[in-house]
């Protein structure tokens, strides 16, 4: 099938290009963003594979399928940039890739509150430059520390094995229980404010939709223990980052790490070096020695990638044979 490929960075053609020998698609690769100034690029192509950052809302549906487009293919879980009810009345097809590694962004989540507690960041550019002092870098003990985990599916759940071995209290909301996660770690669920309150690290693993907008607002930092540790590996705008920097400037939060950000689109997976920054919020974020942020990277493990391309392919696959969508949206 001719494959319109956007936002393509040299890693995606890697792994597509050595698990493409298998399936014959026809590729062409575009370093753009999908867009508004873009979707032109695909005029002929069947299929359109795009990723988290590319915007697939109503025009863009409409002017895609106009143009001969009859699937999109996401190359990962989330699917909040898609206008999931334009395409049902298009009849465009949408595939994504549920589940490709819930590990490597567990694993990443993990390493955040480690890094934020230990302030293994700052640590690390104190030794370079010679400075082996202690002072500032305390930090607690994981064990017996109390993390309240919002969303316990694939990633929620091996994050509690994860924080069940360090020996934890694991505490979640979610709208449907998880029994592995009662059994095996001893995850017990309570009431979101419950977790609000008692949680010292609260951690985001649920999806963004529209009851999820700005989970963690205003007021729900204003209910969280002073010093309270927030991460958030999901989607950027469960959290207002407005109201996190209030939360910071007043130290109710201690420590916030972050993997996504609402506005990432326009900073995420591109070199900004010698760009002048516009995006204050996000330039103020930026200076607070307690938060700790990596761009959108907490999939992007050798393992993940090659799923990835993998069951993209697979979807694209099954849509041109007339099979069975398994992982349609
Ligand atoms: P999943 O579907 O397996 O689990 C999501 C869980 O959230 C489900 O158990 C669901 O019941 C729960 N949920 C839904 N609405 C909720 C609400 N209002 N409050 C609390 N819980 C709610 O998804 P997953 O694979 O675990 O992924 C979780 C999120 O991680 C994805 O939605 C995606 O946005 C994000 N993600 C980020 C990266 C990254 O690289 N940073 C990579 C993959 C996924």
């Amino acid at each position: 099938m001719k494959i319109a490929f956007f936002s393509t960075k040299p890693y995606d053609r890697r792994f597509f290009d050595t698990y493409n020998e298998k399936y014959g698609h026809d590729i062409t690769y575009f370093e753009t963003r999908l867009g508004r100034e873009t979707f032109k690029l695909a005029e002929g192509f069947e299929c359109v594979c795009v990723f988290v950052n590319d915007r697939v809302d109503e025009f863009i549906l409409t002017a895609l399928e106009a143009q001969g487009t009859r699937l999109i293919a996401l190359r990962c879980a989330g699917f909040n940039n898609v206008n999931i009810a334009r395409a049902k009345e298009l009849d465009v097809s949408i595939v994504r890739v549920p589940a490709y590694s819930p590990y490597a962004v567990a694993e990443h989540t993990v390493g955040l509150m480690l890094a934020l507690n230990r302030k293994i960041h700052w640590a690390n550019s104190r030794v370079k430059e010679g400075n082996f002092s202690l002072d500032g870098l305390l930090g607690f003990d994981m064990r017996n520390r109390t993390v309240g985990l919002i969303g316990t599916g694939k990633i929620g759940e091996r994050v509690a094995a994860i924080l069940h071995g360090f020996g934890c209290t694991i505490i979640a909301y979610d709208k449907f229980k998880n029994q592995a996660c009662e059994d095996k770690f001893g995850v017990q669920y309570v009431e979101q404010g419950e977790l609000f309150e008692q949680s010292d690290i609260i951690s985001l693993h649920c999806p963004l939709f529209k009851d999820t907008y700005h989970l963690i607002d205003h007021e729900a930092i204003g209910r969280m223990k002073k010093g309270v540790m927030i991460i958030n590996t999901s989607r950027g705008a469960l959290i207002n980052a407005r109201s996190a920097i209030e939360g910071l400037k007043s130290e109710k939060i201690g420590y916030l790490g972050i993997d996504v950000y609402e506005e990432e689109e326009d900073l995420f997976f591109e070199d900004k070096t010698f760009e002048i920054r516009t995006d204050d919020v996000f330039a103020r974020l930026t200076t607070f020695p307690n938060v700790l942020i990596t761009g959108h990277q907490a999939y992007f493990t050798e393992e993940a990638v090659s799923a990835i391309s993998k069951t993209t392919l697979e979807n694209i696959s099954a849509y041109e044979n007339g099979e069975e969508l398994v992982n349609a949206v």
